[in-house]
């Protein structure tokens, strides 16, 4: 065993040390956070023994079935960080409203905004899932936090992270230097530095798209996967692999570590819907990660960090990865939305579609 490797708080401390932005409370933050994280990753490790696995008969703000563990995540994070005094209230994907800090406990300058539990479609199956986090300051003290209070572009964020439950348990987080990755060690459970300065690959050959909704995407992500699946015989010049697990959390990491772009575009599935992931507890914080990491982050049509939110669960259009692949799929967008995109003209182009048949992108409009 080696000793006196970096822990996760060791390196908390360290780096707060090194900024002049030293500041005790977001210290406590981070470690009641990593707290949740590790009592989330247990009970998901021991879900098929004690029964927690399997679904709730109960639907979330956003309509969708909650999982046992959905909840059971969702009640770790609130009692592992509203004790501490660091906060002025929480969001969650699980509760509609802002979550108040009880009355018995001190209030902080920041706010919390979390998916407890990302992925977890995949928890029956045993696939990776994870935990997603953003940290704000609390733009009016330490008063019981409003939903407005939330409503602040992605830029504002003080420190995001993500807490991946997969064959190692993970936690990747920033504070706006640089992107750390953390591997939960077992036999001592700490969160233990394995991956400092995470960097997104810019050589890529993936993508990850819900194929299954392609007739329903705009015409710029069709040309960019059409193209991408075309290989070596198209436009790109080469081959690259599709992926899709379904859990945001096990996406941005596995793009962190061998590159690639992730997408869950705007469709026309549900047209009440700017898109499947919410702004605050999910695109902005993996944005804040990934271009720390050097990479970038879109809703196809603009940087996701310079959106000002309207609503605490708001959808968003999300499209990151290796940063010339996001400026590709942009171009994309701004050619289709000035008319000005030729491969949809080309007779080249209305070829295939990615599984067989025709693309049928009709007229324009
Ligand atoms: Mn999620
Ligand atoms: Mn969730």
């Amino acid at each position: 065993m080696q000793y006196g490797r970096t822990t996760l708080s060791k390196f908390i401390i360290e780096e707060q040390r090194q900024s002049a932005e030293r500041d005790e409370q977001l210290t406590a933050l981070i470690n009641d956070i990593q707290t949740s994280c590790k009592y989330i990753a247990a009970a998901i490790a021991r879900g098929p023994l004690q029964g927690a696995h399997g679904s709730n008969a109960t639907r979330n703000v956003q309509g969708e079935t909650q999982q046992k563990l959905d909840v059971a995540a969702n009640e770790i994070m609130l009692r592992s960080c509203e004790w501490g005094g660091q906060l002025a209230g929480m969001v969650s994907e699980e509760i509609p409203e802002p979550y108040s800090i009880p009355i018995e406990y001190p209030r902080g300058r920041y706010l919390l905004a979390f998916d407890p539990l990302d992925g977890s479609s995949n928890i029956d199956v045993n696939v990776t899932v994870g935990s997603v986090f953003s940290i704000l300051r609390a733009p009016r003290g330490t008063e019981p936090a409003t939903a407005e209070d939330f409503l602040q572009p992605g830029s504002q964020q003080v420190c995001a992270g993500y807490a991946l439950y997969g064959p190692a348990a993970m936690l990747v987080l920033t504070l706006g230097r640089g992107v750390h990755g953390f591997s939960l060690d077992p036999e001592i459970g700490a969160y233990t530095l394995t991956h400092p300065n995470m960097q997104v690959p810019e050589e890529t050959n993936e993508f990850a798209i819900n194929a299954s909704n392609e007739r329903f995407w705009e015409r710029p992500v069709q040309r960019y996967v059409a193209e991408c699946v075309r290989g070596k015989t198209g436009i790109r010049g080469a081959d690259f692999n599709m992926r899709w697990i379904a859990s945001l959390v096990a996406e941005v990491h596995r793009i962190l570590v061998r590159g690639g772009l992730f997408m869950y575009p705007r469709d026309n599935k549900d047209p009440r819907l700017a898109g499947r992931l919410r702004l605050l507890y999910e695109a902005n914080p993996m944005a804040m990660i990934i271009e720390q990491a050097g990479g970038r982050a879109s809703t196809g049509r603009g940087r996701i960090l310079d959106l000002v939110p309207t609503s605490i669960h708001q959808r968003v259009p999300l499209v990151l990865g290796s940063k010339s692949e996001v400026e590709r799929i942009e171009r994309y967008h701004r050619e289709f939305d000035a008319g000005t995109d030729e491969a949809f003209a080309s007779p080249l182009f209305n070829a295939k579609s990615l599984f067989s048949g025709d693309f049928g992108f009709g007229n324009r409009g």
